[in-house]
């Protein structure tokens, strides 16, 4: 079963037609691929995914479960993460403190010393071999590849269910990416579904299970890799 699945989901703002009868889903350990162009609506999905916007049609189900979320907080209860491309964390904030940023009351670390949260953060970087060094600096003058991979690692850590990554190497470079391709991988193999928002065919294609093209709101392809080969 799908940990998240739209079906004919579209939104309207007035009489724009962001998206029309898209539907996908993302399952356990699988990397679903979300390509498109400018306009071509994926703003408008993570928004419905994330709890920003509400749908206007069709259905999202999380865990076979039909779904619509009032607020990001209700998605992130939910066990939805979403990663920003310019806001994966906040920039003027310790590295540990946004570790822990939006966990602390629902995951109940409200109560816990200063130290033992750094220490946990230290701990589960490490784990995750990301070296940061001082987790006292603000997360402002660490690269935007060790800031997206913080993000990953942070929602692996508090038991997220799908990850929502919002166009994660659009502003790196070609080794920065590849680092957070594989911090992706870490994802997906940690059994959290990932939706890889992007507009470089060649990262999705070399993460991906699952490609869905939008254009102008629609869908116009879906594939699962399977059908991608060029082998007969
Ligand atoms: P993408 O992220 O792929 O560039 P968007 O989801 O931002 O696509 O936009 C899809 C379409 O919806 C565009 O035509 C855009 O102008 C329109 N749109 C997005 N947000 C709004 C809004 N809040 N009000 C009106 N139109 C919007
Ligand atoms: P909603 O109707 O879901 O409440 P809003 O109309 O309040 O959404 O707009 C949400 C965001 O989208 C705002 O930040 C707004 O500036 C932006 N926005 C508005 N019109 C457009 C548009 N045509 N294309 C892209 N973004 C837009």
């Amino acid at each position: 079963p799908a940990l998240l699945q739209l079906v004919d989901v579209g939104k309207s703002y007035g009489n724009v037609h962001a998206l029309r009868g898209v539907s996908l889903h993302v399952r356990q350990g699988e990397v679903t691929c979300v390509l498109g162009d400018n306009g071509a609506g994926k703003s408008t999905l993570i928004k419905i995914m994330a709890g920003l916007h509400k749908h206007t049609d069709g259905v999202m189900t999380i865990g076979g479960q039909e779904t619509v979320f009032g607020s990001p907080r209700e998605a992130q209860a939910a066990g939805i993460a979403t990663v920003y491309q310019h806001l994966a964390l906040a920039p003027l904030m310790s590295v540990w403190r946004n570790f822990f940023l939006g966990n602390e009351i629902t995951r109940g670390f409200g109560t816990m010393d200063i130290a033992s949260m750094k220490r946990i953060a230290d701990e589960e970087l490490r784990k995750m071999g990301i070296e940061i060094g001082d987790l006292d600096r603000p997360v402002g003058g660490l690269s935007g590849g060790q800031r997206q991979c913080i993000a990953i690692a942070r929602a692996i850590y508090f038991g997220a269910k799908v990850i929502i990554l919002d166009e994660p190497t659009a502003a790196l470079g070609v080794k920065q990416s590849g680092v957070v391709l594989k911090y992706i991988i870490k994802a997906r193999d940690a059994g959290l579904g990932v939706i890889f928002i992007t507009h470089n065919p060649h990262h999705a294609f070399l993460v991906g299970n699952h490609f869905v093209i939008l254009k102008l709101g629609r869908v116009v392809l879906d594939a699962h890799r399977d059908e991608l080969t060029l082998d007969e």
